[in-house]
């Protein structure tokens, strides 16, 4: 009896030693639901065919809950779009900022920001990135790369060399600005798997970059075809920037996600079902390689392996697609 006990605690001993420690981390949700939002669009007269009320009005109409307009070089925030706030609605200001780096206009955009950020001039693009970068920063405000793939301006590798911005435009509406790439040039999501796979922490936004609100056409930049969705507790423009900035979100073209589960060892994506489509959802892990595929609703994934980070991405019948933010492990 004595050498079975010992036996049984010899194993137990050797079962934790071997036990995986992996854990992916966890956010503390509790508490909080789901704010859709637009952070890049434009009202811009002359450049657009809208006003700032009216693009504002067109976004509360619909069900979105907050609005950064991004109009080039100057911040957007007039009476006419802070006068629309109420419980539903939260306008934030904002702007569509332009770095030039060896000759290069590249665009961030500059979430919560009540001062213009000068155009910089710097010798390379993560020079005049990161001037700007910390322009945003030091008034609080949040900065994403938009579009990266217009005319091949922004690299990986650009965004690898920069630090202190976290958020990338995955998607954007504006037809010509190359998010699946081409023959030469990587689609913004492959840039995205290669730079989480190096180690990166970025988070992926889906945008419009909306210059046509009255004519409505597969060619022309309209409103409606990118969002995110926050997690937050309150509809507080601090508070839905600063978790947009951790990750606490998901991108869209269209899929609504009902509810986002993270535990130490599992992932689980529950997909609002309208009833008339059917999802697909891929847990994908580094190098982009896709872990699992499921038509399940709700999703699952249990860590399982060597993955650094896990994110996901689910497709709809017509194409339509959400992408939930990666989600990266301890070990
Ligand atoms: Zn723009």
């Amino acid at each position: 009896m004595k050498s079975l006990i010992r036996i049984s605690l010899l194993i137990s001993a050797a079962f934790t030693a071997c036990a995986p420690t992996a854990r992916f981390e966890e956010t503390e949700a509790t508490g909080m639901i789901w704010f859709k939002g637009v952070t890049h669009t434009h009202a811009r007269p002359g450049e657009t065919d809208t006003t700032v009320q009216a693009a504002a009005m067109w976004y509360k109409e619909r069900g979105y809950r907050f609005l950064v307009i991004t109009d080039h070089d100057t911040v957007v925030f007039p009476a006419a779009f802070t006068e629309m706030e109420d419980s539903s609605f939260l306008p934030i200001p904002g702007e569509e900022i332009t770095a030039i780096g060896g000759g290069i206009d590249v665009e961030i955009s500059g979430l919560n920001i009540r001062k213009s950020v000068p155009r910089v001039t710097g010798e390379s693009v993560p020079a005049a990135l990161s001037r700007s970068i910390a322009l945003v920063r030091e008034q609080g405000g949040v900065p994403v790369y938009n579009h990266p793939n217009y005319q091949w301006r922004l690299g990986a590798m650009d965004i690898a060399a920069v630090e202190d911005c976290r958020l990338f435009e995955l998607f954007v509406g504006f037809p010509g600005v190359n998010n699946e790439g081409d023959s030469l040039h990587p689609g913004m999501e492959q840039a995205w798997d290669s730079l989480l796979t190096a180690g990166k922490r970025l988070y992926a936004v889906a945008s419009d970059d909306a210059h046509v609100y009255r004519r409505l056409s597969a060619d022309l930049p309209n409103p409606g075809r990118g969002w995110v969705a926050v997690l937050a507790r309150r509809l507080d423009a601090a508070e839905i920037l600063s978790n947009l900035d951790r990750g606490l979100f998901y991108s869209s073209t269209g899929v609504v996600i009902e509810r986002l589960r993270v535990s130490s060892r599992r992932i689980e994506i529950t997909v609002r079902d309208a009833g008339d489509s059917r999802f697909v959802t891929e847990f994908i892990g580094p190098a982009g390689r896709v872990l699992k595929r499921t038509a399940d609703n709700p999703a699952a994934y249990t860590l399982s392996g060597p993955e650094t980070y896990v994110r996901a991405r689910i497709t709809d019948e017509q194409g339509r697609r959400a992408w939930i933010q990666p989600v990266f492990v301890n070990r």
